[in-house]
């Protein structure tokens, strides 16, 4: 099995900068989503400093291609590692004071036909697979907390105006909440990383909508953002989309 991928990240329409990042390195099966947080600039140096802590944390490990309880503990210490360096910087200058960052990584082990993910604050992984999408992560965030409650419904939550108000981030604490997802790979899975910019404005009728007719990963991750764009593009949007090959096919 290989895996053909595609990012794209854009600014939106009201932001001045980009603090998203990602991170997208098929060859191995590692990917990555980050959407910082903070003033001057500080979002993009906290969501940078979490990509640049994965890929040097968890690359060497995952070309090794290891048994997937490794790579599941491997993932949850690279998260724990850039959440303590991001609070190490955050504490040393006032500049960086408050900056923080999301961070969804997802493995994907050919070798074992299995994915991991390791997952804080808001952005999203997705599956499609059948015609059928699953969120695979939660987000940590007020408004989930208050969906799970059974006191608002996912539509509410999504157009709440405290829908961005995270209950889990990267550098804020030196004790974080990281949630781990597990599940298998079959051929033609396509996965979706993705910020809030995408989710904030598409509910996931509309990712289903603009997925689910199997173009390639490039036109279909472009024609995410400029939907989002076209609905008024208020936060930056980053989508990744990987689909897995079977070789054999
Ligand atoms: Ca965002």
């Amino acid at each position: 099995m290989t895996f053909e991928s595609f990012a794209s990240s854009d600014t939106g329409r009201r932001r001045r900068n980009n603090e998203d990042a990602f991170l997208a390195r098929p060859a191995c099966g590692l990917f990555a989503v980050a959407d910082g947080m903070g003033g001057h600039a500080a979002g993009e140096v906290a969501s940078g400093m979490a990509i640049a802590t994965v890929e040097k944390t968890l690359l060497e490990i995952l070309e090794k291609k290891p048994e997937p309880d490794a790579a599941q503990a491997a993932l949850v210490a690279a998260v724990q590692e850039a959440n303590r360096l991001i609070c190490e910087a955050a504490g040393s200058t006032t500049a960086h004071a408050g900056m923080g960052t999301t961070l969804t990584v997802l493995a994907l082990l050919a070798h074992a036909h299995v994915y991991r993910i390791a997952h804080v604050g808001d952005s999203r992984a997705y599956l499609l697979r059948d015609g059928e999408l699953t969120r695979l992560t939660r987000d940590q965030t007020w408004v989930q907390d208050r969906v799970d409650a059974g006191l608002l419904t996912p539509e509410q939550a999504r157009t709440h105006p405290l829908a961005a108000l995270l209950t889990g981030a990267l550098g804020t604490h030196g004790d974080v909440d990281i949630e781990t997802v597990a599940g298998d790979i079959r051929p033609d899975d396509l996965f979706l990383l993705c910020s809030d910019g995408l989710t904030a404005v598409l509910d996931d009728a509309d990712l289903l909508r603009l997925l689910g007719d199997g173009l390639p990963p490039d036109a279909a991750a472009a024609r995410l953002v400029d939907e989002a764009n076209l609905r008024g593009g208020p936060d930056n949007i980053t989508v990744l989309l990987i689909r897995a090959v079977d070789r054999a096919a």
